[in-house]
């Protein structure tokens, strides 16, 4: 899809998602938060819900967790803006409590929109929600994030071919860090299958 299509569909989704109504999360939010990144990225990261600051600002990952997703970022040469970031649920739940299963399922349309937008080769699920949402999308088996993470788990998406790579909740390894390590492997895993990605998208062209 070219580009300007793509953000001409994304920006109608921003609209859409500033006057939602759907579900009472509407009602304490400040800002809905949809996503944000480069719309041709090969990869898009999935967390659970926007926490206090994102609700402050309307932007993903922009609170400690966000800023440990960065520095996982930087680790493999990679900046915010190289990727696409979103969440499964756009509005804070009061006291960030999770989102219920009727609000993930009253919600989940905007990530569809989203991901047929981006159409991605890539969905990193960040943390057990989110890949667990995913995974039973894809019809796969649910696993806890500590035994899937940094699988590559191949899946067939509407728009083709697509990879999953759970990683942990930056938020998980903000307080326990003994998971950094393992993060910092599985965001090289996720490094060597964007440099794979590259090079077929230079092979077909
Ligand atoms: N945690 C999430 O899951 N998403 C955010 O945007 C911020 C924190």
């Amino acid at each position: 899809m070219k580009s300007v299509l793509k953000k001409g569909r994304m920006d109608k989704l921003v609209t859409d998602v500033l006057s939602c109504h759907s579900c009472e999360l509407y009602e304490c939010r400040q800002n809905p938060v949809l996503g944000e990144g480069d719309l041709g990225s090969p990869v898009v990261f999935v967390g659970e819900a926007p926490g206090r600051k994102e609700d402050e600002t309307g932007r993903p990952f922009v609170g400690s967790a966000g800023r440990m997703l960065d520095q996982f970022l930087r680790h493999v040469g990679l900046e915010r803006g190289d990727v696409y970031i979103t969440n499964i649920v756009k509005c804070r739940p009061p006291g960030n409590r999770r989102p219920r299963s009727d609000e993930i399922l009253t919600c989940t349309p905007y990530l569809e929109k989203q991901l047929d937008i981006i159409s991605p080769r890539i969905l990193a699920p960040l943390g057990n929600s989110a890949t667990g949402y995913i995974m039973k999308q894809f019809g796969l088996k649910r696993s806890r994030i500590g035994e899937v993470h940094g699988k590559i788990v191949p899946a067939e998406a509407p728009w083709g071919p697509v990879v999953i790579l759970p990683l942990f909740h930056p938020a998980a390894v903000l307080y326990n860090r003994k998971l950094e390590n393992a993060m910092k492997n599985d965001f090289e895993s996720l490094k060597r299958l964007l440099d794979r990605e590259m090079d077929l998208v230079f092979e077909g062209s």
